[in-house]
């Protein structure tokens, strides 16, 4: 796994009134045990993928305690869980990455929320919105109001946190509806400290279970229970949200001097908020801010009653609501309206219609609506003055840097098991032109990046092959689908390839089996090499494949380049009838760094032999076109000036990243290369049979180059 998270484990144990340091997300763990949580569940996906890891480290004080974790086979598996919380009183968590997450679990969610439950449930959302995001861009808004579940959205400082953990067990179980927690990136990894409570056993738990199960046929979801659910939902369990809201303030007004005007926050936005306000003069370095603030740590539902007493009085407000649809705005618009309040509410007419609101946009924002407001009792010239010489300051430094900065895309990891399958396509691609290929979510979403450019659609975490469906009837080749093993356990089996079988479909379909959910950290997936001692057995793809009837399979080595072409092209060629997968084995390379780097170390440490494996390039030999470069796009293999006094193009090299996965040998002779690569074999404690040969290597060549040999240490 990517981390260890022995110390936060440690502080899982903290008792009253000690102060817990750390992140986020790990603050929410501490809470849920705090809560006498009873069960925990969860998909991993960033950004809350350490809430999973860390309590996967933590089974001794969960087993202590009585809480039962498990990590679900996806989203919707983890949703699904929750309904231990509709009949019996207990408290139940889960966490996934929104919206993606929500998605594949919404089906669980529409019949959880429906039912109602008796005993608090939470749902811990890492929102994944903003130019750092890997995912489609929407929010978790949407859910809750279809579905109506209530929406947190804490201030993101650790007590805030925390204290919203606690308060929406509450909450969930005065409305008897479940709730979610939504945490944005920087929520999630802010740092910063809390004051502890005692953790609290459930009174029902994995040690003090249920003995007589329950049954309440108004709970389950079919007529007539459905329509009676639904006059809850709107006669009575909104209602005592709102309440409950009201009466423990869970929403929070900060006065300030500027009185005729105020901000509505969602919490999650507050320091950004805050941070623009210090800019243009108007917040001192400890947040008191001297424009009103009305903070929203529960978006959905609103509280009209406390809206309408902070906005009463005040000319004009700025509701500061990131993404699209403008949900927020336009509801408080609506009941300022209805109310017959002459506040002006700006939002979206000073704040851009999508996208994050990063320092930048909120700087902007805010000064557009000093600018358009111009409150009472304040120089609103001076702070778009402000503004303005801190965007000059900017462009300055822009200026002086003389050339733009290059954007950085993501892309494979140095020596991916995933790049050479790609190159593999791209080479086949040459013989038998353009192929569709339907691509999936994980790592290997990098392959329709340059410069392989290779997948045409991506649907959804393990639908790769279920994509195909549509499209592949229509077209006269066979397409190609790629699936992670991550997103074959996830949703690939049953939806991809059993749906394939059984509708006969004569695709190809490529599995990427890197052995872990590597994008989101390297969790075990029930065909990890390796499994945390709680789940020690391995299942395995290609008997899983075998057991729903596919007669057409192959297992390649990824970094066997020629293989896995010829193997591609038999897949797309021949007479054979039905699903051709093909296995493309091979670790992902950051875990196998990480599991090697510690015992070559200790080895060498020990005075042991070790022997290392890198590529470099004959810069003599290099012709400086770069076609190597495009085969591979590992980030090791890059340019240099050329030494030559007579060639102006810059010769490719192998710099010092480079972990001799072999891709660089292998490409070299798939695609018929130049052959200016070379494989070096560096030796660390060379035993004299080693420095015996590497001296008589050194000499054989000097002599063949007419000069004296080099010294020992490395043999070619
Ligand atoms: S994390 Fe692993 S599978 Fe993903 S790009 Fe890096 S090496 Fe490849
Ligand atoms: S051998 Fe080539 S592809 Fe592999 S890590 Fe080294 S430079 Fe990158």
């Amino acid at each position: 796994m990517e981390r260890s998270f022995k110390a936060e484990v440690q502080s899982l144990s903290l008792g009253a009134g000690q102060s817990f340091h750390g992140e986020g997300i790990l603050a929410v763990t501490k809470a849920l045990l705090q809560s006498g949580v009873s069960y925990i569940g969860g998909y991993q996906g960033a950004p809350v993928s350490h809430l999973i890891d860390v309590l996967g480290d933590a089974r001794d004080l969960l087993d202590q305690l009585g809480i039962h974790f498990e990590s679900g086979a996806s989203e919707a598996g983890a949703a699904a869980m929750l309904g231990a919380s509709i009949h019996y009183p207990v408290r139940g968590a889960v966490t996934w990455k929104s919206t993606v997450g929500t998605n594949v679990a919404s089906d669980a969610l529409s019949n959880l929320a429906s039912a109602g439950v008796r005993g608090g449930a939470l749902i811990i959302l890492g929102e994944d919105y903003g130019e750092g995001s890997s995912i489609i861009q929407e929010r978790t808004h949407a859910f809750a109001m279809k579905s109506q579940i209530w929406l947190m959205d804490p201030r993101p400082n650790l007590t805030s946190i925390v204290d919203a953990v606690e308060h929406s067990f509450e909450l969930s179980e005065a409305s008897q509806t479940p709730v979610m927690l939504q945490l944005r990136i920087r929520a999630c990894h802010v740092h910063g400290h809390f004051i502890c409570k005692d953790n609290r056993a459930p009174a029902i738990s994995s040690r003090h279970g249920i003995d007589l199960p329950l049954f309440d046929y108004a709970r389950v979801n079919l007529p007539p229970s459905i329509y009676e659910h639904e006059r809850q939902k709107v006669e009575q369990r909104w209602p005592a949200a709102v309440r409950f809201i009201r009466e423990h303030r869970l929403n929070e007004t900060f006065p300030g001097d500027l009185a005729d005007i105020g901000l509505i926050v969602p919490g999650g936005l507050y320091n950004g908020v805050i941070r623009a306000l210090q800019m243009l003069g108007l917040a001192d370095a400890f947040g008191a801010s001297q424009v009103p603030l009305h903070i929203l740590n529960v978006v959905y539902p609103l509280v009209p009653e406390d809206l309408l007493a902070f906005c009463g009085g005040k000319r004009a407000v700025l509701l500061v609501e990131e993404g699209q649809p403008n949900y927020i705005e336009d509801a408080v618009q609506a009941l300022l309206r209805r109310a017959g309040a002459s506040t002006q509410l700006h939002g979206k007419d000073v704040f851009p219609l999508a996208g994050e609101y990063t320092g930048e946009v909120m700087l902007r924002g805010i000064c557009a609506f000093l600018r358009e407001a111009r409150p009472a009792g304040f120089e609103a010239d001076a702070a778009v003055a402000r503004h303005d010489a801190l965007i000059a300051a900017r462009h300055r430094a822009i200026d002086a840097l003389g050339v733009p900065v290059p954007n950085r895309p993501p892309g494979f990891c140095v020596g991916c098991p995933e790049r050479p399958v790609f190159a593999a396509m791209k080479l086949l691609q040459e013989e038998l032109g353009q192929i569709h290929v339907n691509a999936d979510i994980g790592c290997h979403t990098f392959g329709t990046l340059p410069p392989f450019n290779v997948g045409s659609t991506v649907l959804g975490y393990g639908l790769g092959l279920a994509s195909s469906s549509g499209v592949g009837p229509l077209l006269t080749q066979r397409t190609v689908s790629v699936m992670g093993d991550g997103g074959f356990w996830h949703n690939g089996f049953t939806t991809g390839v059993v749906n394939a079988v059984y509708n006969g479909q004569d695709s190809v379909l490529v599995i990427l089996q890197n052995g872990y959910t590597s994008a989101t950290g390297t969790q075990a997936i029930p065909s990890s090499p390796s499994q945390p001692v709680s789940r020690p057995l391995t299942l395995d793809i290609e008997r899983a494949l075998r057991g729903v009837g596919v007669q057409w399979i192959r297992k390649v080595p990824s970094y066997q380049v020629e293989d896995m072409r010829s193997t591609l092209r038999e897949a797309m060629t021949t007479a054979a009838p039905g699903l051709k997968v093909i296995i493309a084995d091979g670790e992902c390379q950051l875990e196998r760094q990480r599991r090697l780097k510690p015992q070559v170390a200790a080895a060498l440490k020990r005075g042991e032999r070790s022997l290392r494996t890198r590529f470099g390039i004959d810069e003599d030999v290099c012709t400086g076109d770069h076609s190597c470069i495009r085969l591979s796009g590992c980030p090791s293999l890059t340019i240099k000036p050329n030494p030559s006094a007579l060639r102006t193009d810059p010769v490719a090299t192998v710099n010092q990243g480079c972990v001799g996965c072999g891709l660089c040998g292998e490409n070299a002779h798939a695609a018929s290369l130049c052959p200016s690569f070379y494989k070096a074999e560096v030796v660390q404690n060379p035993t004299a049979w080693d420095r015996f040969l590497a001296g008589l290597r050194g000499a054989v060549i000097g002599w063949l180059a007419g000069r004296a040999a080099t010294p020992e240490g490395v043999a070619a």
